[in-house]
């Protein structure tokens, strides 16, 4: 394409933005001006910009490396529909196909090639690039070439030799993973070193985290998706039973909603995940093994049903939500069940015990993140080694926030029941043993002969679960897997011995947190635009299956509301609107005019 060389006439041209994002444009000058770059943005940042402008800019076309064949397929398909000459060459493309990107390739006319690691690096492939310009190498999900990233491909490890098979040709490499040891791994691998280093914050300040108790937790995800009706999003569960049980339950409850775990035949998770990319408003109940290279970017909740492994686990789970960057919302339900579960699953796995203490620790993290009363976000993101003054407004803490309560006496009391009773019995008979309730397993044992019977009258039935709950995720009491026994920790001791206070939370009302003021704020728009963005929203959504691409592929939800805001009236106002370039401004300006006018006349 004949495009005009700078990146910011490029940028407002063919992505239809007359701004950069954030160190956006640092990047793309320096690639541009043919310096390599290592660019660690969070998920939703606007990476693929980094290269996909400099791209443009530079003569020759770019070769992309990607592990992810539906991602790629989706960046080709988002980018042709801006007019951008761009191709994908792997093991999903049909000979002719192959054979066409090959002309268009010797024809110089190609301005992005996608690749998968593996192919770039085989002999074919460079003899198909003797002669052919090339503009720069984007090697995206970067921290597949690196062993403590969470994703490692041993084949990215050959991109190494890029530097030696195509001098002079900048690149740059991406990643959303945080981990210093990872960036440092990349780095090195791929011999990066004069590189520039780009970092920004991993902060996702648009999604809203919320940690809640589990009391009745279907009831409680009724709640929660009650306020996502018409919204697509995510609700992770930990087994595939669980995920199978819950979008059935769903579905009876009115909300469509589609399974999608490793169990599953090939064709029917592709079926479900191809069914959650192109509708507008789908729940997708699956397990962990859904979500890589899923670039869906209206995503407006991710909910775990469980808890995930690790605060890495979560914020990648969670970062699938409002890649668009408008409001969007991470739920956990979390429980004392969930803490027994995931420590079994570590203890009974089969990885070396070096292996298994750092799985404890994560997941302890983890359970501090859950109880803690402070900043959930400062929490997240001091655990990535960034600093956050916390109060961040857009979390539970700092909306409801909750008091805590000095809980040494409950503590002594509970390990002490615990204790008394011979470490030996479940939460619910050590809390009826705190209550001096007279069952029948009390009177079998004589535990009403225990100085500890009846001790916790001064607390109710769910305040000690609550404090049996904190006392676990501390590590104080720990949870016998087969008959789910309680014992005491080995720091028990200390707390007996008057050495260390403890502070709980005070579990909230439920209902205090589920409903308010979330609803105006996921709306976001005035009644009148509302139906407006609706309206538009079903013109896009009859536009891609013409086309047979998701809906997001034509254009973002920001456009649409931008649209349904600012109200253009005429071609030329539609071609300011944010992410409407000159190619999408003549392939269906009309068609959204057309909307735009017919709800005037309405009104
Ligand atoms: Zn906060």
């Amino acid at each position: 394409m004949t495009a005009p060389r700078d990146p910011a006439d490029i940028l407002k041209a063919v992505f239809g933005h007359s701004e950069f994002r954030g160190q956006q444009e640092d990047v793309v000058r320096h690639v541009t001006a043919g310096g390599d770059a290592v660019v660690l943005f969070p998920t939703g940042a606007g990476k693929s910009i980094c290269y996909q402008l400099p791209a443009l800019a530079r003569p020759g076309v770019a070769i992309v490396v990607s592990p992810l064949i539906a991602l790629m397929r989706d960046q080709v398909e988002a980018l042709k529909q801006a007019g951008v000459n761009a191709a994908t060459l792997n093991s999903s493309v049909a000979p002719e196909e192959a054979r066409w990107v090959y002309r268009e390739l010797k024809a110089g006319r190609l301005d992005l090639l996608y690749v998968a690691p593996e192919r770039l690096v085989t002999p074919g492939f460079k003899d198909m690039m003797q002669g052919v310009d090339i503009a720069l190498f984007a090697i995206d999900e970067a921290h597949c070439v690196s062993q403590w990233g969470h994703d490692f491909r041993p084949e990215y490890r050959e991109l190494a030799s890029i530097r030696a098979d195509y001098p002079g040709v900048p690149r740059i490499a991406l990643t959303a993973t945080a981990d210093p040891t990872t960036q440092a791994d990349i780095i090195e691998r791929l011999g990066l070193e004069t590189a520039r280093v780009f970092t920004s914050s991993f902060d996702r300040p648009n999604i809203r985290y919320t940690i809640v108790e589990r009391d009745n937790p279907r009831q409680q995800l009724k709640a929660f998706l009650a306020r996502h009706k018409g919204n697509s999003g995510i609700v992770y569960c930990l087994s595939r039973n669980k995920v199978d049980e819950t979008a059935q339950w769903l579905n009876k409850e009115g909300i469509r909603a589609l399974p999608y775990h490793a169990g599953m035949s090939a064709a029917d998770r592709e079926a479900n995940q191809d069914a959650f990319l192109r509708e507008d408003s789908l729940c997708l109940v699956a397990t962990v093994a859904f979500g890589m290279g899923i670039d869906k970017p209206d995503v407006r909740y991710v909910a775990h049903f469980d808890l995930p492994s690790s605060i890495e686990a979560y914020y990648q789970e969670t970062g699938r939500a409002g890649r668009d960057g408008l409001f969007a919302e991470a739920w956990m339900c979390y429980g004392m069940s969930d803490v027994v579960q995931r420590r079994r699953m570590i203890d009974e796995g089969n990885a070396p015990e070096e292996i298994k203490r750092i799985e404890r620790q994560k997941l302890n993290a983890l359970l501090a993140l859950c109880e803690t009363p402070d900043c959930r976000r400062k929490t997240i993101l001091k655990h990535f080694g960034e600093d956050h003054p916390g109060h961040c407004g857009e979390c539970d803490s700092c909306l409801y926030p909750v008091d805590t309560w000095d809980g040494t006496d409950a503590a002594i009391k509970a390990m002490a029941a615990i204790y008394r009773t011979g470490q030996r019995f479940g939460a619910l008979h050590v809390i009826d043993v705190l209550l001096g309730r007279d069952t029948e397993k009390v009177k079998d044992f004589s535990h009403d002969k225990q100085p500890v019977f009846g001790e916790g009258r001064d607390l109710d039935q769910k305040s000690w679960q609550s404090v049996l709950r904190q006392l676990t995720a501390l590590g104080l009491v720990t949870v016998d897997h087969t008959y789910g026994a309680l014992h005491l920790g080995a720091e028990a001791r200390a707390v007996f011995k008057g050495e260390r206070r403890i502070v709980f939370r005070r579990d909230r009302p439920r209902k205090a947190v589920e409903t308010r003021r979330s609803l105006e704020r996921l709306a976001g728009l005035p009644e009148a635009a509302q139906s407006l963005f609706d309206a538009l929203r079903a013109e896009r959504a009859k536009i891609a299956r013409a086309q047979g691409v998701p809906p997001y592929v034509v254009c973002h939800d920001t456009t649409l509301r931008a649209m349904a805001t600012d109200h253009p009236r005429t071609l030329a106002e539609l071609g300011t609107i944010p992410g409407i370039g000159e190619s999408k401004l003549k392939r269906y300006g009309a068609e959204f005019l057309a909307v735009l006018q017919r709800v005037d006349l309405a009104a």
